[in-house]
């Protein structure tokens, strides 16, 4: 009997997706049949870029792996992992300040579905101390992005912040 895909969940706001994040999905697109990067809408955030916005940008930095797709979701991540028949959720994990929280939310992940297993891969020393928030506020005053973020991530950053703090 032929043996079901290995679906893992990447999930998380990406508001917006840097270095870090895309050097996780590379890594994982390796070590899983398929990846689905899962944006998530918050409504008691509010982000910079709209869902459509984020996902449109990730989907043309990851088009040369062919096993990623991206999607937006709502609500619960055990949810969204059920949606996409994933049996894995896939974390990353930047410095030691982050396992506390990772710890938490594994422990009631497993609890709202045992059946999924979460996986954490460390964070690219290269790229251990980037962070959405830092991003968006580099972007703010026009800093230079290069070394942050995918060109189709920067090009949006421009725009968004075009004629702004300089
Ligand atoms: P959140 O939605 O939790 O505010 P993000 O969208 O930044 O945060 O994070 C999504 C996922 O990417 C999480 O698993 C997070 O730990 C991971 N991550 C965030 N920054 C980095 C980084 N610099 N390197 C590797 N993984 C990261």
């Amino acid at each position: 009997m032929p043996s079901s895909p290995r679906i893992a969940v990447y999930t998380g706001s990406f508001d917006p997706f840097h270095f870090g994040h895309d050097d996780i999905v590379r890594r994982a697109s390796k070590l899983f049949d398929s990846v689905v990067v899962g944006v998530g809408i918050n409504p008691e955030k509010n982000p910079l870029f709209t869902a459509e916005e984020r996902c449109k940008g990730i989907a043309e930095v990851t088009a040369d792996l062919k096993n990623v797709r991206v999607a937006a979701f709502e609500g619960l991540t055990v949810g969204f992992a059920r949606e996409q028949k994933a049996t894995v959720l896939l974390r990353g994990i930047r410095a030691l300040a982050d396992v506390e929280y990772e710890f938490t939310m594994t422990l009631t992940n497993s609890n709202l579905d045992p059946s999924l297993e979460t996986v954490f891969l460390m964070a690219h020393r290269e790229y251990s101390h980037l962070s959405s928030s830092l991003i968006r506020q580099i972007a703010k005053f026009g800093g230079d992005l290069s070394s942050f973020v995918p060109e189709p991530i920067r090009k949006q950053l421009l725009r968004a912040f075009e004629g702004e703090g300089r």
